[in-house]
């Protein structure tokens, strides 16, 4: 069984209204996309921006509903079983999101509380370690550096344990040292047994983390091969 299954997955956005009331056609962002991310993979998305990425992405987490087609995630259907499948997967978005007064320390305990996770079976301080900031556990997030938070966001999307941690363009607009940094976090977090689905338009990082890669272009999937084939085919 995969880890997630994505069967002819469809997204139209609807139209936009235009002027003198005219209507515009919805756009296509996902025109039938099928792929399964094998447990226990490091699974990459690539393609440029415009590609549909974030919106497969976010159809997962919920926050966009689909046109037609189905998903699972661990074998949950993301309708049908939508609370399951949502338990089995951890977001890191995109845009850094949390209060700026808020600890991480905070941070992880309030995710926790969102989940209903009960206080004995938290374990923000375990989480804060292995995404080495324990020693900022009590500081405003609004003094972390970018790399801080951005380990904090991975570190919030673990807290309900998910088998399944999906990453959208984790590493976009971040310098050298910080991608490093991610990456080897993510690594570890796969040896753990995490599978991880990640979203780039770097090549390179695709190549360097990912041992199978999907490549996607105008909401169509275009390839989806293990990662030494694909590179030599290039
Ligand atoms: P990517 O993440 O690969 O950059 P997106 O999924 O964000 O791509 O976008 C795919 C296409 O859908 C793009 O053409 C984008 O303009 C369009 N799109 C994304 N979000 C919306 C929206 N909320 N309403 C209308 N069109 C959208
Ligand atoms: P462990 O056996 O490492 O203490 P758990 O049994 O608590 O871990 O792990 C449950 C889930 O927590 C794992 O399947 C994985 O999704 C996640 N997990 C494991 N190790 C880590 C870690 N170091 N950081 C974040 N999440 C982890």
């Amino acid at each position: 069984e995969p880890a997630i299954r994505i069967d002819n997955l469809v997204k139209r956005y609807a139209p936009a209204k235009g002027a003198k009331g005219t209507m515009t056609q919805g756009k296509l962002a996902l025109g039938g996309v099928s792929f399964d991310v094998p447990q226990g993979s490091i699974f990459g998305l690539l393609g440029p921006n415009g590609a549909g990425k974030s919106t497969l992405i976010n159809i997962l987490a919920g926050l966009v509903n689909k046109t037609s087609g189905s998903a699972e995630i661990w074998g949950f259907d993301i309708d049908r079983q939508r609370r399951n499948a949502s338990r089995s997967i951890g977001i890191v978005p995109q845009e850094i999101v949390f209060d700026p007064f808020f600890t991480p320390y905070e941070v992880l305990e309030n995710q926790a509380g969102f989940y209903g996770i009960a206080a004995r079976l938290r374990r923000s301080e375990e989480l804060l370690e292995a995404v080495r900031l324990s020693d900022k556990r009590d500081a405003y997030a609004r003094t972390l550096s970018g790399g801080m938070k951005r380990r904090l966001l991975v570190a919030k999307a673990m807290v309900h344990s998910p088998p399944i941690l999906v990453l959208d363009e984790p590493t976009a607009g971040v310098d050298v040292d910080l991608r490093r940094q991610l990456w080897e976090l993510v690594s570890e977090l796969n040896r753990d047994g995490v599978t991880v689905v990640l979203t780039t338009h770097y090549l390179e990082e695709a190549e360097e983390l990912c041992d199978r890669i999907a490549i996607i272009n105008h909401g169509q999937l275009i390839a989806n091969k293990p990662t030494r084939e694909l590179v030599d085919m290039a």
